[in-house]
Formats: structure tokens, sequence, C-alpha cells
């Protein structure tokens, strides 16, 4: 992780210039949007996503939300459909995230969608947002800027008092918004709010033409389902099929190893024991070492660090089902 000193910078034609270089560097870059400050990476970019929840500290992998500057450019991400055109023509530019299929090709990094094979993506209307985004040409993976556990900021001072000297720069564009989060809103076909936020499920209801249903405590669903517009763009879905164990010294002949450090094994996370790594290839060397259809055995990981994030993800994938 950077420890280095934490730009400051301004809203000027230079400042933004160096704010976008810095996020193609791999560097990490909190921005105002209009609804928090969100600590940006680029998406595509690994180790850099991993930095995200280092800085953070946060102890597991939620799949983070991708800014954009545009429809075309989200369309670059994910399998686009009518029902996402309709709703995007209404909302965005604004504080509505769409979740869709991955598109085969995208090109992402598999820890911002913590390996699933959907992807949370939207065009915040904050004007320095989109001029950072254009600037950038990448797409932005960004969830608040603050560390895990802590209010979320509306201001560069309060992304300084928590992440001073683990990120690269803030830009400060004054306080944003009334720190109202996006809603998110699932199209993976069902259409589903998945999380009640700046935009009302009423507006959503208005826009489709088509009254939504209360499915449970968090989740309320339409009665029509988005016709995906290529199907054969649609990755397949991801569990690991076969058992995982962990913490394994002495694995079984029929076992794949996916180590971490200087160990033998099939797939290393890490051979140098760098744990920003291991979490930048963890859901892909997951995903790969699934293909061998054979039970996967994973050497001890240290718990410190990234290392409690992708335990507990590990964990959750060697859970008795
Ligand atoms: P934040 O970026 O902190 O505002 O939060 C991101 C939210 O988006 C989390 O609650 C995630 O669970 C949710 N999210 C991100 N990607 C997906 C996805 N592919 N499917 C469902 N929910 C998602
Ligand atoms: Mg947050």
């Amino acid at each position: 992780m950077p420890t280095s000193n934490t730009l400051h910078l301004g809203v000027a034609q230079s400042a933004l210039n160096q704010a976008a270089q810095l996020l193609r560097d791999g560097e990490l870059v909190a921005f105002p949007t209009e609804t928090v400050y969100g600590l940006g990476a680029d998406a595509r970019n690994g180790v850099a996503v991993a930095n995200i929840y280092a800085a953070k500290g946060r102890p597991s992998f939620n799949p983070l939300i991708v800014h954009v500057p545009d429809v075309a450019s989200a369309q670059r991400y994910v399998v686009w459909n009518d029902t996402a055109q309709v709703l995007a023509d209404q909302f965005w530019p604004g504080a509505l995230t769409l979740v869709l299929p991955l598109r085969e090709g995208h090109g992402l990094s598999s820890l911002v969608t913590a390996g699933l094979d959907t992807l949370a993506i939207r065009v915040p209307n904050h004007p320095t947002a989109q001029q950072l985004l254009r600037l950038a040409d990448a797409p932005i993976a960004a969830p608040s800027a603050n560390p895990s556990g802590r209010i979320s900021p509306t201001t560069a001072q309060h992304v300084l008092a928590g992440l001073s000297g683990k990120i690269a720069a803030v830009v400060d564009d004054g306080p944003c918004g009334v720190g109202l989060e996006s809603t998110i809103l699932g199209l993976t076909p069902e259409v589903a709010v998945l999380r009640h936020g700046g935009v009302a499920a009423e507006q959503i209801e208005t826009a489709l033409g088509c009254a939504l249903t209360q499915a449970g405590p968090n989740k309320i669903t339409a009665k029509i389902t988005a016709k995906i517009t290529a199907p054969g763009q649609m990755l397949s879905h991801y569990a690991p099929v076969e058992a995982v164990r962990l913490n394994v010294l002495d694995p079984q002949a029929n076992e794949v190893v996916l180590g971490f450090g200087a160990i033998r094994c099939d797939l290393n996370l890490s051979a140098s024991g760098d744990l920003i790594e291991a979490a930048a290839n963890l859901f892909g060397h997951l995903h790969q070492l699934d293909k061998t259809s054979r039970p996967i055995a994973v050497t001890p990981i240290p718990e410190h660090g990234l290392g409690r994030a992708i335990n507990d993800r590990l964990r959750r994938a060697a859970a008795p089902r």
C-alpha cells in the first residue's frame, strides 16, 4: 500500500489532469460525486482495486460500483438491454446504479465484482466526477472514501482525516450532496431494487410503467423481466463446484493446490508473499482452479492486512453446502 503524502488537489484543469494520470497509473484518488466522496481506482487493475480494500481496511470483499462518464462507456462492460436504456435515458447521469450481466471481454479485474458475473455500474452527475472520468478514460471502481466502519465522507477534509497517507490524492470540490447513496437496481434479468437510495422506487415504476412488488425486507421486484439484448455475451455463473479445504500443508493427490508465498502449488496467489497481489489474483485463480473440477486445497494465508478479507472469502467458499 502506498504510504506517501496524499496530494490535496483542486479542480483546475492541471489538477484534474494530474488526478486522471494518477488513476491511469494505478493509484488511488478520492473524488466528489453527488452522493459522497468516492475512493477511485482503475477497475481494470487488480492491484489498484486490492489497494482500495487495503486503504479502507475492509475485512471482506464486497463487489464495488464502477463509474463511467456515459451510456456508451457502460455498454463496453455490461450486456445492455431495453429496460436499461429506458432507465438510463431517464436517470443517468444520476444516483441510480444498474446491475447487469458482465460482457465477454470486459477486461475488468474480477476483484471488482468479487467473482460475480454481474456488474454494478453508474454514471454520476457531479461535474467534477464527470470531468475526471472523461480525462482518466478508464472505468473507475469507487466505494465511499472512508475507513471501513466509519461515516461516509462528504468533504475532502473528511477523506483526509480517514485516509491521509494511504491514498495518492483527493480532488477537493467542496462539500458534496446530502450523503444519500445511489439506488441499486438489479436487471439480471428480473428487475429488483437491491438498495434504496437517491432515486425512489416510485420514480422507477413510473419510468418502467409497471408496479414493483415487495419481495423481502430489502428487496422489491418488478413483474417484468429485462430482455437481454445479446444473450450470447453473458458469462456463465460462478460458484466453486468442488470442495475447498483451507490451511493445507499436505494436499491429497486429487486436490489442486492454491498457494501463497514460497510453496509448491498449482497456482500461486503471490509467490513473493504479497497480500495485495494475492487479493488481486484471488477470484481469477479460483475460477481457473474451478475449471479443473478437482477439489481445491489452499495453503495457509496470514490473517493480517488483506489476508483477513482473503481468508473471509475462502472460508465462505469452504463452508459446507
Ligand atoms: P458502495 O459502493 O459502498 O455504495 O456499495 C456497493 C453496493 O453495491 C454493495 O452493497 C454491493 O453489495 C452492491 N453491488 C455491487 N455489485 C453488485 C452486483 N454485481 N450485484 C449485486 N449487488 C452489487
Ligand atoms: Mg461505504
